[in-house]
């Protein structure tokens, strides 16, 4: 069990920006203490794009709390062990474990951390049950997600076994670092760490349980994948969606709900911290507002489409024709998004039926 620290942590501004430099030079950035008590531990994940994990490590008094252990590899055990034992803390001292989603590169780790320090693991309530439900009926999520791509993918055979290669890979590394939690957070709790009091904010998008935490006194936002400093969450309309579920929506109002904290440091999951909140989200809604149109002018002058003709005719960051198989599942996972979104707000209707096809109402 450790105390407050007394290393001294870096001038803010120096910090920040020295992580900026260490993730523009391709670099995993050192552990670093962002004011006394609150600790960064980057943890590797080679395997994602993004590289690393940010582990946050709050502590005060008796009380560690851990905020996304990151992926469980045997690097990531050692890099957390070791930016833990910067801070004072042995891994086996941590009182709890706070999750932001279930994704394996934030959640990973929480079962052996668990294991190995007897700490609790909380989620939201409905990240909670998509983690009961991947345990218990493993292969339902990627059954549905086929069986909706299959309407929708008017590809051929060679894309839809691509994509679902790619599903079941992704369900099994999920499979594979998935850890049931022991509490449910709701939006608007208290959690206690030592004197401190984390709020739980709920901001659902880029996954339909997704939290952020904020410690009001310092002044400083852990927002997960909810906002990122240059990368643009997934939205996606997923394996696990229900009918109606609206995640663009979502996420739009939880953004504006997380705008309140404008001026606070935002420890982001991945890449770097920074400052500029209200500016980032508003990039963040004009990015989403941008495809939103894009999608209206391809409804507009292709007329109907299913989902994997929009998919193909929007403008991604490459050609449809350079995307690997896991991009394409992210870039039709986005459409299907975008699309509800609009079937939502009364904007379009199904039109057509085997593929299912949405065209412009009215
Ligand atoms: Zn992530």
């Amino acid at each position: 069990m450790g105390g407050r620290s007394t290393a001294r942590p870096a001038e803010p501004v120096a910090l920040l920006s020295s992580q900026r430099e260490a993730w523009r030079r391709g670099e995993c950035p050192p552990a670093a203490e962002i004011v006394p008590g609150v600790w960064a531990l980057p943890v590797p994940c080679e395997m994602f794009p993004v590289r690393f994990t940010y582990a946050y490590l709050v502590i005060d008094g008796a009380d560690a709390v851990i905020i996304d252990p990151g992926l469980d590899t045997p690097q990531g055990f050692d890099a957390l062990a070791d930016g833990a034992a910067t801070a004072g803390i042995g891994l086996a001292g941590i009182s709890g474990i706070l999750v932001t989603h279930f994704h394996p590169d934030h959640l990973g780790m929480a079962a052996r951390l668990r294991g190995l320090s007897g700490a609790r693991v909380s989620l939201h309530e409905s990240e909670g049950a998509t983690v009961a439900e991947l345990i218990a009926r493993p292969l339902e999520r990627s059954r549905r997600i086929e069986r909706r791509w299959g309407e929708a993918v008017d590809a051929g055979p060679d894309l839809v076994d691509a994509l679902r290669a790619q599903s079941h890979a992704v369900a099994d590394l999920m499979r594979a670092q998935i850890c049931r939690a022991d509490d449910h957070l709701r939006d608007g709790a208290r959690v206690a760490v030592g004197s401190r009091r984390l709020l739980v904010v709920h901001t659902p998008g880029h996954t339909g349980g997704h939290l952020c935490f904020v410690e009001p006194e310092a002044k400083l936002l852990f927002t997960g994948d909810h906002v990122l400093p240059t990368i643009n969450p997934n939205v996606g309309l997923h394996a696990g969606a229900s009918d109606g579920d609206d995640p663009l929506g979502d996420y739009l109002a939880a953004l504006e709900h997380v705008r309140t904290f404008d001026g606070h440091v935002i420890l982001p999951g991945h890449e770097y911290a920074f400052t500029g909140l209200s500016d980032r989200i508003d990039a963040l809604s004009a990015h989403q507002s941008a495809r939103r149109q894009n999608l209206l002018s391809v409804l507009r002058e292709r007329g109907p489409c299913s989902v994997g003709e929009a998919a193909r005719a929007l403008t991604w960051s490459r050609s449809w024709r350079d995307l690997g198989a896991g991009e394409r599942r992210l870039a039709l996972a986005t459409s299907f998004a975008h699309v509800r979104s609009l079937e939502v707000a009364g904007v379009v209707a199904v039109v057509d039926t085997a593929p299912t096809r949405y065209g412009l109402v009215g």
